[in-house]
This record gives structure tokens, sequence and C-alpha cells, in this order.
């Protein structure tokens, strides 16, 4: 039992049966796993499918399957995550970057990309994936990113420091410590999950910061104290870009024109789910 081929066919049936995964997704964890602890990527195990591999690669692969089957997420066990074609650090300190944000940092690039040098704030930067991102496809924008929990600020700046980019990042709730700064561009994917909505009981959610996730006031309580602030910290055309729930996209519209933005408009996510709404402030 020490060839990549054999702890495939001895261990995808135990992570289909308690993760309820299909036979492609288990093999792929598994082939994820092994890629981890042995530094080669997927073609390469495919190549070596029948090659012994040593006991310390292995022990080290049972150890994170282990994790895996007690139901932490992969990105966890793995410490790491994919966001925009780059690679995050991620701990259970942060939420995992998911594919669905990466349309709030497509809203926010085509802005940034028509300005001569825009000053972007992120709200509740966590791993610190969408300011990061930001600086490395628009390297004209200055990018602060504000976040309030300890660790999550040292996660983000290890991500920073890893892409090389600079961020300057502030310890802070929502805009509590940036006094009177303001911005072009404030982007935000805040916790908007209502506090017992089933969701949470699910999947990898279970492990995730709940600070990142819930949200009191049917998950809207966090996006109304943001647009409400937003106003003042925003430049005269400014373009607040929000990340929301599937059934909160009219919600947020309202509250935008309710503080005094035009023209809010929501775009759906690659799943065809109403996800992000931008306003820009008027005149
Ligand atoms: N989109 C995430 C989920 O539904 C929630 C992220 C958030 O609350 N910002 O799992």
């Amino acid at each position: 039992m020490n060839s990549p081929q054999e702890l495939l066919q001895r261990d995808a049936p135990e992570l289909m049966r308690t993760l309820a995964l299909d036979a492609t997704a288990a093999r792929l964890e598994i082939r994820i796993l092994l890629g981890q602890v042995l530094s080669v990527d997927r073609t390469w195990l495919i190549a070596h499918e029948r090659d012994s591999l040593q006991a310390e690669p292995i022990a080290r692969y049972e150890e994170l399957l282990g994790r895996r089957l007690a139901g932490e997420p992969i990105a966890y066990v793995l410490g790491e995550k994919e966001f925009y074609g780059r690679t995050f650090n991620v701990t259970p300190d942060v939420l995992i970057p998911r594919p669905e944000t990466e349309l709030l940092v497509d809203l926010a690039l085509s802005q940034c990309r028509v300005m001569e040098s825009p000053k972007i704030l992120d709200l509740g930067t966590g791993s610190g994936c969408i300011a990061i991102t930001l600086v490395l496809e628009c390297p004209a924008a200055q990018v602060t990113a504000v976040e309030e929990s300890d660790s999550a600020l040292e996660i983000a700046r290890r991500n920073a420091a890893k892409n090389g980019v600079h961020v300057e990042f502030v310890q802070s709730r929502w805009f509590s410590a940036l006094g009177d700064r303001q911005f072009d561009i404030i982007v935000a994917n805040p916790p908007y999950i209502a506090p017992g909505d089933p969701h949470l009981l699910e999947g990898d959610v279970r492990h995730e910061p709940a600070g990142a996730l819930v949200s009191e006031d049917m998950g809207l309580a966090d996006i109304r104290e943001i647009v409400v602030q937003a106003k003042s910290h925003l430049r005269s055309k400014g373009l607040h870009l929000l990340e929301h729930g599937y059934n909160q996209a009219e919600a947020v519209r309202d509250l935008l024109i309710k503080v005094g933005f035009s023209e809010p408009v929501t775009r759906r996510d690659l799943a065809g789910i109403d996800r992000v709404t931008g306003a820009k402030m008027s005149e």
C-alpha cells in the first residue's frame, strides 16, 4: 500500500462515504493532498501513479487525510486556496476565498483601470485576497485594507509579503479607525448570512469564522453599517461595491439609494446568482 494508485484505491471510498463526495472529487482530493506532501503537481502524480512512496510522506498524507475526513475544509488542511489565479495562505482565522468574489474584483478593476492612481479601500479584508489581487492587477492603485481581527490581519500581511505587494493594512472595524479619509473605490465582502441560516450547518462554513459570515438583521446589519458610512468616505463620483447574499440585492440597492448613491446596479456571479451591487456617489 504505498503507490499513489494504491492509496487512491484504499482511501477514495472512505472519502466518498464520509464527505458524500463522488468518485472524481474524492480522487481529486487525494491527489491534491499527495501533491502537497510530495511538492509535485497532479500531472506528475498521474505519470507516477505506480511508483512506491516513502514512509514519511505517506504518514504526512495520512495525517492530512484524517483532518479532511473529520470534516475540515480542504483549504484549511492545505493552508492555502487559489483566488484569481494566485495562491493565498488561509487558516481558520479567515474566510476561505470564494470564486464568486472574483466578480467583485472584476467590477472594481474595470473602474480602477480607467483612473490615474485610484485610492481603493477594502473593508474586512480577511486573507487579503481582494486587496492584494487589486494591487497586482492594477499596480497604479493605492490600496488600503481594514480588518478587525488581529489574527486575520496577520494572515493578510503575510499574503501581501508573499505576493511582493504593498497594501496599507489598518486594524479597524469598518471605517472606525479611518478618520475622515476618502477613497475613489470602496469594496467589501462583509458577513451577510442571517443568524440561524441552515446553510451555516453544512460543509466548509461550519469551520469558518462566524464573524466573517454572520450578520444580524437577516444578514443585513453590517452591510447597512457600511453603506451608511461609505458615503462620507467616497470622493465625488466614487464607486461603492458590495458582495451580498442571493436574496439581498433589492435591499442593498434600496439602502444605497436611501443614503444618496445613484443608479445602483446588481451583477450576477457565474452561477447566475445576484452577488454584487455597486453604485456611484452622486456629484
Ligand atoms: N458566500 C459565502 C457563503 O455563502 C458567505 C460569504 C460572506 O458572508 N461574505 O458561504
